[in-house]
Order: C-alpha cells, then sequence, then structure tokens
C-alpha cells in the first residue's frame, strides 16, 4: 500500500515512521495499538512496504521496484505476516518467525514481520519471542499489532517501542465518511463506533447506520410505554447489530441519574443476555430478547427518554 492509499489520520504516525526510517531511527520493535477498525494493519502494511521498497519516494513505497512488485504479489521473501489456523498465536508460529529472522535477506534489504492480533500469543509464544525482541538481528523489524496493549505481557510491552493509534477529531472523520459512504452521516454513528471509522464505514455500506437511529427510537418508545413488547421484539430481533445496539443504548441511559444499584442491575441483565447469546447453542433469540426486555423496562421507565423527537 502507498501512503496515497492510507487513512487520512495515519498519515502523521505514518511520516514520522517515514523520517525514523530515514535517520535510521526506527525502533525494531514496534506494537502498533488502538481501537478495533482504526487501521493498524494497514499502517503495518504501509510500514513494511516502505521498509522494503528500493526506490522510496516522499510519499512512501514506490510501487514499482522488484521488491515493491514481490510485495504486492504477496511474494516477498524478507515479508512475513504472521497467521494463525487456530484462535491463538501458538510457540510453533513464533519458532518460524525466529528463524526467519535470522535467515539472511533474499532482497539484500530490511526483513520485516507482522504479528497481527499479537495479544492472542500464547505464553510460550510469548516466551519464543522475546530473546528475538531482545536481540533483534540486523536489518530485522518486528511490528506486532494489537487492540488491546494491557494483554500483551510485561515483559514484551517493555521491549517494543509503542505507537498509539487515535482516528483525530469527530468532525474531520465524519467529513472524510461522508465522502466516503456519499450518504448523510448519522450523529451517533461516531460514537456508537467508539471513534472507529471504519466500523463506521462498514455500518454505512451496509446499511446499518440508519438502522442505529431507528432501533434507538424504538427501544425509547418501548421503554416509555409507547410500544408493545411483542412489537418491539419483532422490529429488533436478527439485527446483526443488536447486543452493540443495545449495549450502547444502555450506556447513553445509564449516562443519565440513575441509583446505582439500578445501575448495577441494568448492567448485570445486559451482560447476562450477551452470555446466554453466545453460550448457549440454538437459543430463541426472540424469547430471549422478550425476558431482557421484560427485566428491563422496569429498571428504566422512570428516566427521560433521550431519542425522543
Ligand atoms: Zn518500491
Amino acid at each position: 500500500m502507498q501512503m496515497t492509499e492510507l487513512y487520512p489520520w495515519l498519515l502523521p504516525p505514518f511520516q514520522q515512521m517515514q523520517a525514523l526510517t530515514e535517520n535510521g531511527q526506527l525502533a525494531h520493535a514496534l506494537v502498533l495499538t488502538g481501537a478495533a477498525g482504526i487501521g493498524k494493519n494497514a499502517l503495518a502494511n504501509a510500514l513494511a512496504a516502505l521498509l522494503l521498497c528500493k526506490n522510496r519516494q516522499p510519499q512512501g513505497a514506490c510501487g514499482a521496484c522488484k521488491s515493491c512488485l514481490l510485495r504486492q504479489a504477496g511474494n516477498h521473501a524478507d515479508l512475513l505476516v504472521l497467521q494463525s489456523e487456530t484462535q491463538h498465536i501458538g510457540v510453533d508460529a513464533i519458532r518460524q518467525l525466529n528463524q526467519f529472522t535470522y535467515s539472511a535477506a533474499q532482497q539484500q534489504g530490511y526483513r520485516v514481520v507482522i504479528i497481527p492480533g499479537a495479544d492472542s500469543m500464547t505464553e510460550a509464544a510469548a516466551n519464543a519471542l522475546l530473546k528475538t525482541l531482545e536481540e533483534p538481528p540486523a536489518g530485522c523489524f518486528i511490528v506486532l499489532v494489537t487492540s488491546t496493549y494491557s494483554q500483551l505481557s510485561a515483559t514484551i510491552r517493555s521491549r517494543c517501542q509503542r505507537w498509539q493509534l487515535n482516528a483525530g477529531r469527530a468532525t474531520d472523520l465524519e467529513q472524510w465518511l461522508s465522502r466516503q459512504s456519499r450518504q448523510p452521516i448519522p450523529p451517533e454513528l461516531l460514537d456508537y463506533c467508539q471513534g472507529s471509522p471504519l466500523k463506521a464505514l462498514r455500518l454505512l455500506a451496509n446499511e446499518q447506520a440508519d438502522s442505529l437511529s431507528k432501533m434507538l427510537t424504538i427501544l425509547d418508545d418501548y421503554f416509555a410505554g409507547k410500544l408493545l413488547l411483542s412489537a418491539t421484539v419483532k422490529q429488533l430481533d436478527g439485527n446483526a447489530e443488536l447486543s452493540g445496539m443495545l449495549g450502547f443504548y444502555l450506556r447513553q441511559r445509564l449516562a443519565q441519574p440513575l441509583d446505582f444499584l439500578r445501575q448495577q442491575t441494568v448492567l448485570a441483565v445486559y451482560q447476562r443476555w450477551c452470555r446466554d447469546a453466545t453460550r448457549i447453542i440454538g437459543q430463541n433469540s426472540a424469547l430471549a430478547l422478550t425476558g431482557l426486555l421484560t427485566e428491563l423496562k422496569p429498571l428504566l421507565q422512570h428516566q427521560e427518554a433521550k431519542w425522543k423527537s
């Protein structure tokens, strides 16, 4: 990926990385971290492209040299992107990585390793990686990517330079989103996506952004006693974003004055429903949602509705 394809909020960190690369000061082990859907892997790929390019341009990798062509074809022998076939990155994958870092570069340049989802390394895998992080072989860069920095072990963290990525100002993101999606941006969308522009873009593309506003209104109407339980369930059940949207709605409601005990009960009831949805195979989702809404109603109905227009 060339710089021109990078998301605008990733340009400042990328330019910093470029300057450090030119000065030979880029750390050999980096962690890119930030919210899910902020483009961490895109930045890792752009950095790898830059490091491997034989004809670096002011805007990043040239996209045309032999090294760039090999990389674009997914065929660059000096780039290793760790893939895990299971949910965890195991010790075998890290052994393969170690072997790669200590072998000679094929294109007489840098070698780059990207570890997506680095927080999913097993303890044994993390231990196997430590030595390589401590004394990285010359010319080798290791880029760890994670949404949950705190889940990396303290020893791994202490050996990597942390790059905390942020999506920038909401107004800039809204402008970017409306340019990309060519549609109006619902006011609560970015809040709902917790500052993740790529998630917001996905919801816009799937026409789910509109349904966010609709669902919030439906929930308000239900808790205000203006919509029957059965009608509410009928309209909400089966929506792919239901648990996220419901959680968002409840967090907004809980931000209003409500006694502590009631807050805790609301959260506990919601979390139990989320847990059951993933654990109970073949659960009747409409029935479970009916139970949840019935339980929540007396807890929330005395509050002012927020989304009632
Ligand atoms: Zn190039």
